[in-house]
């Protein structure tokens, strides 16, 4: 076959010639074709010009790619990694996570570990932990933890799966509540927690009766074997899959996409119930904040015992990764802080979930969620209007430009706080 060579160094197949004598050239891409080294293609990018490009169509990601200057696979995977909102939100010595990533890959900043013992599982991102499969590996190399433990990290399904209620109705899963009972292999199990467990890539099995799950390929489904394996271990196995209709098969897999994704939390003594009618193990969320103190207990005796770091360090480890992958706050404001709710002022220590509370124009917001971050060194800021506040200096205040700064930025850089 012969082919066209583009200035750039790609080449695509000729499928014959024009009149003029111009090659008809095929530039169908296909994964085995498209040129991972292809200049023109990463120069597009570095300059911003992602218009069309999934993922980073939006300006602030076109900024972020421009900034980033992505040159391989690697650095574009990291780009879309980076530019989620617990990472740009999270921020390390006054600077995000995401801009620590852009100066460390451009070198303006020098690479350093949290701890020399990260160095195994962070190399390929500077040190920074930037994907779940980073802390996986962290849990694994330092706290010891089998893939099955660490594997409690993560999981989940897409909210549109169903499961049947007690009374016989089929619902979406997005569209259950907590205390509700649903169908699994054995009769019916309550609902503990349900939470929504982010962005996260996802695809469909589909089965050869024609049934089919949308999840992450790490989602475990119970096999033949009365084992849980995760689908994409299934479908390359071929492992035979309990369903409401038998033993099933994954014949194929179609459909990536990046969608929310959704976890329940059930009380079954297998964690098994059925989702679209196949025998579907629960996804443990990262943000359950129970589930979330166990895993940081399992992880600092796990650490104990490996040896490798020291409890002390185990903590602070945890809480670092914790951190960048949103299983816990970076924020936080001390216990005696007082807020206006719809009716009386409160303490944030009595503040209850579902409470209502003021925020700036004269709104009301509702809490969704109080979680302990633990002990941390709190500041106290007296304002010019005489009002005090204690918080980290990663907490942060709306200044007179109308954006968002922690208070060590604030300090650095003698921003004006915005008061009522
Ligand atoms: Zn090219």
């Amino acid at each position: 076959m012969e082919y066209h060579q583009f200035s750039c160094g790609c080449k695509f197949p000729i499928q014959g010639y024009f009149e003029d004598g111009k090659p008809k050239i095929d530039l169908s891409p296909t994964i085995e074709n498209i040129p991972l080294d292809c200049s023109r293609t990463w120069e597009m990018l570095g300059r911003g010009d992602t218009f069309g490009v999934f993922q980073l169509e939006s300006n602030q990601c076109a900024g972020f790619s421009k900034k980033l200057k992505p040159s391989t696979l690697g650095h574009l995977a990291a780009l879309v990694s980076i530019i989620r909102p617990g990472v740009i939100e999270c921020i390390e010595d006054g600077k995000s996570m995401t801009n620590h990533y852009i100066d460390r890959k451009n070198g303006v900043e020098p690479v350093k570990y949290f701890h020399p013992a990260l160095e195994n599982s962070l190399k390929n991102t500077y040190g920074i932990a930037i994907y779940q499969e980073n802390v996986l590996q962290i849990s694994r190399d330092i706290a010891g933890f089998s893939l099955q433990e660490a594997d409690l990290l993560r999981k989940c399904v897409d909210p549109n799966c169903t499961v049947e209620l007690e009374n016989g109705e089929i619902t979406k899963i997005g569209d259950v509540n907590i205390g509700q009972k649903i169908k699994t292999l054995d009769g019916y199990t309550t609902i503990l927690d349900k939470f929504n467990n982010g962005e996260q890539l996802v695809y469909k099995f589909i089965f050869n009766n024609g049934q089919f799950i949308v999840c992450t390929d790490t989602h475990k489904l119970l096999c033949e074997d009365g084992i849980c394996y995760s689908a994409y271990d299934i479908f390359t196995k071929r492992i035979g899959v309990q369903s409401i209709n038998g033993i099933i098969f994954i014949e194929k897999i179609t459909k990536a996409e990046i969608i929310e994704t959704i976890d329940i939390y059930v009380d079954h003594p297998k964690n098994i119930y059925y989702l679209n009618g196949i025998a579907s193990h629960n996804s443990i969320g990262k943000k359950s904040t129970e589930l979330m103190a166990k895993c940081r207990t399992m992880f600092i005796d796990g650490c104990k015992k490996q040896g490798i770091v020291n409890e002390a360090e185990a903590t602070q480890l945890f809480d670092w990764i914790s951190v960048g992958q949103r299983y816990a706050f970076n924020k936080c404001v001390s216990l005696d802080t007082i807020v206006e709710t719809k009716y009386e002022n409160k303490t944030i220590d009595n503040i209850e979930i579902g409470d209502v509370i003021k925020t700036k124009n004269n709104e009301y917001t509702t809490i969704l969620d109080k979680i302990n971050t633990g002990i941390q060194d709190i500041y106290e800021v007296e304002l010019e209007n005489g009002k005090k506040i204690k918080c980290t200096l990663a907490h942060k205040f709306v200044c007179s430009d109308n954006k968002l700064y922690t208070l060590q930025e604030i300090f650095d850089s003698n921003y004006e706080i915005i008061c009522e």
